[in-house]
């Protein structure tokens, strides 16, 4: 379930739980430490409120581990004035294996991630393509480059900058090497490819929809051969909901300071006065989509770089505390590469010792 000009980053190799000892006190150093250097570049002019966490009280994370923000390969979303979001389900009758059934999965599809996000998402058929935000197609080819790869289905975002997605189109195959893609498949390919739509990349556990190979394939006896998911009950994780609900308590900060209409360099200030105040309350997931933010805007912007490195920290320590290590190490991974620009010699070379003690053995 790949995106165009995406790349997935898999960590599939077995890691061993080793001690953590020493880790939470340097992830409370490091995270303090850089936090007040937001706060001393960042301050907020006497009078003036805190932009953040602090003014959405129905935000559902806290643990790093609750979520998979910090490890995916992309984060983008939809601005809410652009709910409900428009859907056109493009009829499949001339397709081989297209099952007119398939479409009521991908609306129950659209239900479900309306149902996640308790209606902060939500979505309108319309007739025609023109209208659209969100295309769904069915097909036998998805691209030409993944002809002979096993992908069911893929996601073509349009993005442009300061807004997020303006466009996506989703197509997923009737037909996979030679077998009839199940409703069950379809249900889950509907689920997977819209969490993409929404801005989703995806997870490292098996058991979130978001996750990147979730079908195996299957026969049916006594009928066709069908391709079937591994779990007969396709739902979203709490995992899944709660990043897509991470994601867009994110969008609506951003959106909200963009909406001041402020230069670039106070725009940076403001997000960067959000970030801080995400970390502060604990949320790595928000911080690292408001920092990347700001990146977006201003890549010299270094107190960012720096913010952005030790939320990485936080998510990759955290995992790595819950013996997570194929996914701290993705997460660690990150935060090197950032430490690599920042130019801070010690904190990088704390990074890389807990990500030396994530290898797999
Ligand atoms: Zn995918």
């Amino acid at each position: 379930m790949k995106m165009r000009n995406r790349r997935a980053h898999l960590c599939a190799d077995r890691a061993t739980a080793l001690s953590c000892a020493g880790i939470p006190l340097l992830f409370l150093i490091l995270c303090s430490s850089l936090i007040s250097t937001a706060h001393s570049a960042c301050a907020a002019p006497a009078g003036r409120r805190l932009q953040g966490a602090a003014s959405a009280p129905d935000r559902l994370l806290q643990s790093p581990t609750d979520n998979y923000v910090a490890g995916m390969e992309f984060i983008e979303s939809w601005q809410s004035k652009r709910m409900p979001l428009k859907v056109y389900y493009k009829p499949g009758s001339d397709i081989p294996g297209f099952d007119p059934k398939y479409v009521d999965e991908a609306k129950a599809a659209c239900q479900e991630w309306t149902r996640a996000t308790e209606g902060k998402i939500s979505f309108q058929t319309v007739d025609e393509a023109k209208d659209a935000d969100i295309e769904f197609n069915w097909t036998t080819l998805l691209a030409p480059d993944l002809e002979h790869k096993m992908t069911l289905g893929a996601t073509w975002p349009d993005t442009v900058g300061g807004e997020g997605i303006v466009h996506a189109r989703i197509a997923i195959l009737t037909t996979l090497d030679k077998r009839h893609v199940s409703l069950q498949a379809m249900k889950w390919a509907a689920m997977h490819e819209l969490g993409h739509a929404l801005g989703l990349g995806h997870s490292l556990r098996p058991s979130d929809v978001m996750y990147k190979d979730v079908v195996i394939l299957s026969e049916v006896k006594g009928g066709d051969k069908e391709i079937l998911p591994t779990s007969p009950n396709i739902c979203l994780t709490s995992r899944d909901r709660t990043t897509m609900n991470v994601v867009y308590a994110a969008k609506k900060i951003i959106d909200d300071i963009r909406a001041k209409g402020l230069d670039k360099r106070n725009t940076c200030h403001d997000l960067c006065r959000a970030a801080a105040n995400c970390m502060t309350n604990g949320d790595s997931g928000s911080a690292i989509i408001v920092l990347n933010e700001i990146l977006r805007l201003d890549k010299t912007y270094s107190v960012a770089s720096e913010n952005l490195m030790a939320a990485y920290y936080n998510c990759g320590a955290a995992l790595y505390n819950k013996n997570l290590n194929a996914e701290a190490r993705q997460v660690l991974a990150k935060a090197i590469n950032i430490g690599k620009t920042v130019g801070d010699q010690n904190r990088l070379n704390a990074i890389v010792a807990v990500y030396r003690n994530c290898q797999g053995n």
